[in-house]
């Protein structure tokens, strides 16, 4: 694909902000897409990608679809750019999330529309995954080449009881996120546009604070909290009550703070489970256990704001002995990220039944191999158990670094071949 140069513009504004009579800021964005949107090859890509989606969305697929996100590391790689940068300083996380979505609209590496630009590009204050853990005291790794991840705090039952929970506005990374989000409206306020569409910020600013209830548990109490499930059961659903319900609090204060509907308050509908249902770390307890702390606080909170449990469910672990239980429980119509090998996708879709929504991942030690290898892993994975007769789509995260482009242009011709009804 043709590369123009890095050529850059320079926007220069001024900002009106009566605490900051004229705060200048300067910002280098690319000009133009690195491909021409008239080019055959983009104009036949795209046919194909319409195609592929409205197959899929009419429950009549001829493809499993392809969801590619590896823009923002490939971009790190191509730029080698130091990934602290992004935390550090609000106009490079601002500008960083604009070229990835720029670069994510040149790859043809899955079913993207290439080089076409939104009414709106959105932008978002990002501390994921460690804003919620930091609230709570664990020690924040910030790194070079990947998104930050923090330390378990390793509190005693003791402490952990007598913990007053965190300030809603002061605690952890909080004051940080409330920093980056006044200087992204200050930017976006004072007339940010981006190949000629406006910049604006996504709000509530908090969906990024990750973290569900028995993960944060796990990063303030650490393994012993599933000790202290045989030892000292009425401790552990008195924590995680009360940690799930400081998150709907946070949410909400933040909500309230920038002037939208929290979804918990909405008159009817909606469900319980702001993102859906999602968990990490609960791939280490058995359908009774999980049942009796997590299922039970999930419905206990549900009925308490009146709302239904989500039935969407995020999952990337290796926790599929749960999805039974979770069907039976709330009716899953949709799992996100569920990641073969380590999972047995053709028995997942068996046992819940094929009308649920499968988002797959194929892990990323695979995509690290060779085209070679890309190749005979797309063709076991596809076989007609994990297809079904549709409702199958593959997501391909690309979080890590060190995978090279063309691993990327191999599996997606892969799924064009072995991903075929
Ligand atoms: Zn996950």
């Amino acid at each position: 694909m043709a590369r123009i140069g890095a050529a850059t513009i320079e926007q220069n504004r001024e900002i009106a902000d009566p605490c900051h009579a004229q705060a200048d800021y300067t910002m280098k964005l690319s000009p133009s897409f690195q491909i021409d949107p008239r080019e055959p090859w983009v104009e036949e890509h795209n046919r194909e990608v319409r195609e592929v989606w409205d197959a899929y969305k009419a429950d009549r697929p001829t493809c499993v679809p392809v969801i590619f996100t590896g823009a923002r590391t490939l971009y790190l790689e191509e730029n080698r750019i130091d990934y602290r940068t992004y935390y550090e300083n609000p106009d490079e996380m601002l500008r960083l999330q604009l070229e990835w979505q720029r670069r994510a609209k040149e790859l043809p590496f899955g079913d993207t529309l290439l080089a076409g630009t939104p009414a709106t590009w959105s932008v978002y204050v990002d501390f994921h995954p460690v804003a919620s853990a930091s609230c709570f005291g664990c020690p924040v790794v910030f790194r070079p080449d990947a998104v930050p991840a923090h330390e378990c705090a390793h509190l005693s039952r003791e402490q952990c009881r007598d913990m007053p929970m965190p300030d809603l506005f002061t605690s952890g990374l909080l004051p940080r996120q409330r920093e980056f989000m006044d200087r992204f409206d200050r930017i976006c306020n004072a007339g940010l546009t981006f190949l000629g569409k406006p910049v604006k910020r996504f709000k509530p600013s908090l969906p990024s604070i990750g973290g569900g209830t028995f993960s944060t548990a796990l990063d303030i109490r650490g393994p012993e909290i599933m000790a202290d499930m045989y030892e000292d059961p009425d401790f552990v659903h008195t924590f995680l009550e009360r940690i799930e319900e400081w998150h709907i609090a946070l949410h909400r204060a933040w909500s309230a703070m920038e002037g939208v509907p929290h979804a918990l308050d909405t008159p009817d509908g909606g469900t319980f489970g702001l993102y859906g249902l999602f968990d990490h770390g609960i791939d280490m307890l058995s359908p009774q256990i999980y049942d009796e702390f997590l299922v039970a606080l999930i419905l206990k909170l549900s009925r308490k704001y009146g709302k239904r449990p989500s039935t969407s469910l995020h999952h990337c672990g290796r926790g599929t002995h749960l999805f039974p239980l979770m069907q039976k429980r709330f009716g899953l119509t949709a799992i996100d990220a569920l990641t073969w090998p380590i999972n047995d996708v053709g028995k997942v879709r068996r046992e819940i039944g094929y009308e649920v929504w499968i988002k797959a991942v194929i892990s990323d030690s695979i995509l690290r191999t060779t085209p070679d290898a890309i190749r005979q892993a797309a063709k076991d994975f596809f076989t007609p158990e994990v297809k079904g007769k549709g409702r199958l789509s593959l997501w391909v995260a690309g979080e890590v670094t060190g995978i090279p482009a063309e691993n990327y242009r191999t599996l997606y011709a892969a799924v064009r071949e072995y991903g075929r009804y």
